[in-house]
């Protein structure tokens, strides 16, 4: 679980960065538009709370920038700007989530795991994935590759749809262990070792992606 704050004014970011992170909820704070950007695009997060009055790019384009570049973590917006028109225009360029300043950080707190519930609760929706040669059943976790089909474990197949569903972008190991194995269990990098080693042998007859490693960061999907 990790949250991304871009939040300009430090005497907000500062103490809720603090308490998302009490709260078991990891966060990352930048203090403008562009690097909250950039930085969106670097890892990836359960929930992105933007302010939309940023320096260098506002709050708006940056949303809109993340959904052209396909990044689907769910948004919570935090603005001063309250008039209703604004939370509508913010709901429909893709937030999730709309919360009026001055707020009680407790509050951004439950909204930010009700957002990270729904995402979980999300992953399924797409039954279908597919990239390059690879096409995988998400709900019967099989895959067909180059043309051969082949079954997946239920976790393999929660692994490589995460694989997927960002191919070309590194996911930790970390990041496989709390979306897959679940943020309590007991399993170990070296579990997702294994898992990735499985996946990989299934997926070797693939002659147009294959998964790389990318050593002390992660895995991603790539094409050949
Ligand atoms: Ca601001």
């Amino acid at each position: 679980m990790r949250v991304l704050l871009i939040e300009d004014e430090q005497g907000i970011a500062k103490p809720l960065a603090k308490i998302l992170e009490k709260n078991g909820l990891p966060t990352d704070s930048v203090y403008d538009g562009l690097s909250g950007y950039i930085q969106a695009q670097k890892e990836i997060y359960d929930v992105i709370i933007l302010d939309l009055m940023l320096p260098e790019m506002d709050g708006i384009e940056v949303l809109k920038r993340i959904r052209n570049a396909d990044i689907h973590t769910p948004v919570l917006v935090l603005t001063a700007k309250d008039t209703l028109d604004d939370k509508i225009y913010g709901l429909e360029i893709g937030a999730d989530d709309y919360m009026s300043k001055p707020f009680y950080p407790t509050e951004v707190v439950a909204r930010v795991r009700a957002l990270a519930r729904r995402k979980d609760n999300r992953i399924h929706d797409i039954d279908q994935l597919s990239f390059e040669d690879i096409a995988l059943d998400c709900v019967n976790a099989t895959i067909v590759v180059a043309g051969k089909p082949e079954s997946l474990t239920a976790k393999e197949s929660h692994i490589l749809e995460l694989l997927m569903k960002n191919a070309g972008n590194v996911i930790s190991k970390d990041h496989l262990l709390d979306s897959v194995w679940g943020v309590d269990s007991e399993a170990t990098e070296n579990t997702v070792e294994i898992y990735i080693h499985y996946l990989r042998k299934k997926l070797e007859n693939s002659e147009r992606a294959k998964i790389v490693t990318s050593r002390g960061l992660g895995y991603s999907l790539r094409s050949l």
